[in-house]
């Protein structure tokens, strides 16, 4: 298949719910408001700010509504939060600040069952059902299909399975469909295979890809994605992220990474690499440990001269 590198990207910032809940230190709403602040200055116009589920079972997401109470009015970025069913659709939809519902179904029936307590097809029913209520209360919803490239349970995952759900998803309405690699298994040449196979059920509709890093392969699964025609990438500031309920599961390519392979190679992001490294720096303090983004510790390129003189006369 010939290559269709497109000139840009759109980048959905997930580091307040992915990045963050399956992370064991509690993170204060005031950080996560932050943390939105600083992605938002670093160039980000679409945000998973939180997720709407049970508390108990992920407690970092306990404080959904406070978040949105204190997220800045911003009429140019788009506020995403993720819902598992018609519960978390209509505690979203409550806060009146979140512009679209994020429905996540799942693969497989072993992961579906884990995840949401559900079947995959009833995980298709749930993100369907959710997709019709952000339409009937004037907002939008997207869909994404977890585990797509592999299931922690199942294994390997039929790609018709993908492109079937992928097919249900845009007939209900979903704004876009996105191909989650879960836990971390996909390697390029599969990502080319099925974003290519979903683009042709779900066109005009676009493609969104989410990538976890779990094994390296990250951001080559991110570029054969993008030049098998997905135009929307999540990334997570840092590269933190995980799923509490997949076993194994590491972060999500860290936006600072996406952004630097990205503008470098061309492609724009809208995005402003030093004011993510920044970020980087402030999340690594907040959860007091290194972050996995490569760029944050390794910088930018070309430095400015007086940093490459300091920094890499060796
Ligand atoms: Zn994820």
């Amino acid at each position: 298949m010939a290559d269709m590198y497109t000139d840009c990207v759109e980048m959905v910032e997930v580091s307040p719910r992915d990045g963050l809940q399956n992370e064991k230190l509690p993170v204060g709403t005031q950080d996560k408001l932050e943390l939105i602040g600083r992605a938002i200055d670093a160039g980000v116009r679409r945000i998973e700010v939180t997720s709407f589920v049970n508390p108990r079972a992920v407690p970092q997401m306990a404080d959904a509504e406070q978040v949105c109470a204190g997220l800045p009015v911003r009429d140019d970025v788009t506020f995403i939060g993720l819902v598992m069913n018609r519960r978390g659709a209509e505690r979203a939809i409550a806060t009146g600040r979140i512009d679209q519902l994020g429905a996540v179904s799942v693969s497989t029936d072993r992961f579906a069952m884990a995840n949401q307590g559900q079947t995959s097809a009833g995980s298709v029913e749930a993100a369907c059902d959710i997709i019709a209520l952000a339409r009937q209360s004037g907002r939008t919803g997207q869909a994404t299909i977890a585990a797509s490239f592999g299931c922690p349970f199942e294994g390997e995952v039929p790609e018709h399975r993908i492109v079937e759900m992928a097919a249900a998803l845009a007939e209900a309405g979903a704004v876009e469909i996105a191909l989650a690699d879960t836990i971390g298994v996909a390697n390029p040449a599969h990502v080319a295979r099925l974003v290519g196979k979903v683009r042709e059920v779900v066109a005009p509709l676009p493609v969104r890809v989410h990538f976890h890093n779990t094994r390296g392969t990250g951001l080559a699964n991110l570029w054969s994605a993008i030049g098998a025609g997905a135009t929307i990438v999540d990334a997570s500031i840092g590269g933190l992220g995980g799923c509490p309920f997949a076993p194994g599961a590491a972060g999500n390519v860290a936006t600072e990474d996406v952004a630097y392979m990205l503008e470098r190679a061309g492609i724009s992001t809208g995005l402003n690499l030093d004011t993510l490294i920044m970020a980087n720096h402030w999340l690594a303090e907040v959860m007091q440990k290194n972050m996995p983004s490569m760029v944050g510790k390794a910088g930018g390129f070309p430095r400015p001269r007086a940093q490459n003189d300091e920094k890499e006369n060796a």
